[in-house]
């Protein structure tokens, strides 16, 4: 997916978003919980769109490197306290995430 797209995608329904939940240039003949839901719809779209730009991993020193996502641990323990961060994986390996990683010091 092209980035730049993504992100003119992310900032156009955070706007949107902002619309809806304060309720400006709304007809009143919208219901709320109609509202409400276009609300969620980008939340959760936006959601999705973030996880197709690459985030920097958590990596800190003598840890395991983490997801930003999800918090899910990527690195393999190679137990005297040294890790192996599989830095050829490109997206979360938790199926409930999919977060696209950014290994880059
Ligand atoms: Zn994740």
């Amino acid at each position: 997916m092209d980035e730049k797209k993504v992100r003119e995608a992310i900032a156009w329904m955070e706007n949107e978003r902002r619309i809806h939940k304060y309720g400006t240039h709304i007809s009143p003949s919208i219901p709320k919980e109609q509202i409400s839901k276009i609300g969620e719809c980008y939340d959760l779209a936006i959601e999705a769109l973030e996880k197709q730009l690459p985030k920097k991993v958590i990596i800190k020193d003598w840890c395991p490197s983490y997801c930003p996502s999800c918090g899910y641990e990527l690195s393999e323990d190679l137990g005297d306290g040294y890790y192996r961060h599989p830095t050829f994986i490109e997206r979360c390996p938790n199926p409930d995430c999919g977060q696209k990683l950014d290994w880059s010091e």
